[in-house]
């Protein structure tokens, strides 16, 4: 199997930019431990079959995920550290494939067959369910990042910002980059127990409107098409957030672009790139 992914050129350029970043996601500190996880949608780098699936073991999914049906994907593995999959990415990390009825998946990328514990993230009903909002609307995102930055885990755990007009008004407000490549704000997940349906449920009602995601008090989830703007986006507003925290540390409250300032960006920038 191992060969196979290194004589694909393209699956392997992806697998070395998953690694490049999460080296930057701890190089950050905002993948303390095992905290993060990242998930590519790599089907259409991968002609004919990887291998037989067959051959290896499968695991039945929470939910059925109908338009991922014989999809694969390249997703970081439980417990594993984003620190080591900078390192070894294929070591901590699994490539799936999705069964014909959409209800389990099989680990095809095991180096032996007696590594067990060699399983998916816990969040994959999560990244499943985004990749598969994405597939139904005709989408062209294929990367997922989870991760816990400091600035935006500290900046929900503020009564004040429970609502997203107020976090998104800091997000554009400090830092002009925001509004030009997070146009759409980001979206707001209220406390839920992370790795359940529920959350994953309404992580996605945000992700109709947003392509960056803030779950309270525990991290964010953005969606991009290349592991890189993916990485991009998280990077941007976290500098609104870490700009926001800066200035009120400093022992002023920022003043913030002004409503005009931001709708000049908005009508500069509204056809995009
Ligand atoms: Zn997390």
């Amino acid at each position: 199997m191992k060969n196979k992914i290194n004589q694909n050129r393209g699956l392997k350029k992806t697998i070395i930019q998953v690694a490049e970043v999460a080296g930057y996601l701890w190089q950050k500190g905002w993948a303390e431990r095992n905290a993060g996880n990242i998930s590519v949608n790599i089907d259409q780098l991968i002609d004919g079959e990887l291998d037989d699936v067959n051959k290896y073991p499968v695991f039945e999914l929470p939910e059925t995920y109908p338009q991922l049906a014989n999809k694969y994907f390249f997703v970081t593995g439980t417990g594993k550290r984003m620190r080591d999959l900078a390192r070894a990415p294929q070591k901590n990390a699994i490539i799936l494939k999705i069964t014909k009825d959409a209800k389990s998946y099989h680990i095809i990328s095991r180096h032996k067959l007696d590594e067990p514990d060699l399983r998916p993230t816990s969040e994959l009903p999560t990244h499943l369910a985004i990749h598969q909002q994405i597939a139904e609307r005709g989408g062209s995102e294929k990367v997922i990042i989870h991760t816990h930055v400091n600035e935006l885990v500290a900046l929900t755990h503020s009564p004040d910002m429970k609502s997203k007009n107020r976090v998104n008004n800091i997000i554009w407000g400090m830092h002009p980059e925001a509004m030009v490549f997070i146009p759409r704000g980001v979206g707001f997940v209220p406390y839920v127990m992370p790795g359940s349906v529920e959350i994953a449920n309404l992580t996605l009602i945000e992700f109709q409107n947003h392509d960056v995601v803030l779950w309270e008090k525990h991290g964010v989830f953005a969606i991009g098409e290349s592991v890189f703007d993916t990485f991009d986006s998280i990077d941007i507003v976290s500098k609104s957030a870490k700009i926001w925290f800066t200035c009120m540390q400093a022992g002023f409250e920022p003043e913030g672009l002004s409503e005009s300032q931001l709708q000049e960006l908005k009508a500069k920038f509204a056809s995009g790139f």
